[in-house]
């Protein structure tokens, strides 16, 4: 779909907080800490426990936090991006699920209107009819929910046009954070099948962040777990999940009573 190979880039990446300014002896809080990161081809699971950093780090991506430290650097370009043309391009390859669906959508849009926002800010040429309606058939959901508000939607179904919504400019890169926390398990299986059909049909990269390790494993090739704001371990989702290295994988995978095949280190 994009012939633009999706990468993103962070190159000894930290973020760091204080509570009081510096000058007045204020101690950083690391919030992340050298951050060596490449999302090429492959999908990738950001896993860890809360306050590891996952929400920094894809704030860090759409420019809502500055790094204290280190480049990123988008498709080419390196943040912070200053040309609204350049930004645009940017926005045309990655978009974001955000968490909550239901707060995340605005409340006084009708569907139809969430889906054309995107479109009329990215300046997209195409008919935009045309792709509203293509958005909302990939995530299963019918025209007839157009003129309907947020708050007229289910929990599930506003969290399929918070989808649809990033889907609608065609992005090479789709970003989610933490997608079906909250959702009922049923909602929360139907969300995940989803997502999986759409990365294979549509071409897309997913940047997954979860709690979930099943889905993590599901859903992607890879899987980064941070911890204190560092990199706990990075592999391949069989590697992370078979044979963790680190005692945060391991917790997590103990928390969720997954079954682990092989003993650590083997
Ligand atoms: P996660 O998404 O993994 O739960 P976050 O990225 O939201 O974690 O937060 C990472 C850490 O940074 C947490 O300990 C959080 O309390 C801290 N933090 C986040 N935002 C701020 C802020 N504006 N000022 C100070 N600390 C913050
Ligand atoms: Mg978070």
């Amino acid at each position: 779909m994009n012939d633009m190979t999706a990468s993103i880039q962070f190159n000894n990446v930290s973020l760091y907080y204080y509570s009081l300014p510096r000058w007045l002896g204020g101690k950083p809080f690391k919030a992340l800490h050298n951050i060596n990161l490449c999302i090429e081809d492959k999908s990738l699971a950001i896993v860890g426990p809360s306050g590891s950093g996952k929400s920094t780090l894809i704030e860090l991506l759409f420019g809502l936090r500055k790094a204290t430290n280190g480049d990123i650097i988008l498709f080419g370009n390196s943040l912070p991006i200053n040309s609204p043309k350049v930004q645009t391009n940017v926005c045309k390859h990655m978009q974001l699920i955000p968490q909550e669906p239901h707060t995340s959508l605005n409340p006084y849009y009708t569907v139809y209107q969430v889906l054309k926002e995107p479109l009329l800010n990215l300046n997209d040429k195409s008919n935009h009819e045309v792709r509203i309606k293509d958005a909302l058939k990939d995530v299963g959901l019918s025209n007839k929910l157009l003129p309907l508000t947020a708050a007229q939607l289910s929990t599930g179904q506003a969290q399929r046009v918070a989808i649809a919504r990033a889907l609608v400019v065609n992005p090479s890169v789709l970003i989610a954070d933490e997608p079906t926390s909250s959702l009922d398990p049923v909602s929360r299986q139907k969300i995940l099948d989803l997502l999986m059909s759409l990365k294979s049909r549509l071409d897309m990269r997913l940047v997954l962040i979860t709690h979930d390790l099943q889905a993590a494993k599901t859903l992607c090739e890879d899987i980064l777990v941070l911890n204190h704001g560092e990199i706990a371990e990075f592999g391949s989702s069989h590697q992370i999940m078979t044979a963790p290295n680190h005692p945060t994988t391991q917790a997590l995978i103990n928390a969720q009573s997954l079954i682990i095949p092989n003993q650590p280190n083997n």
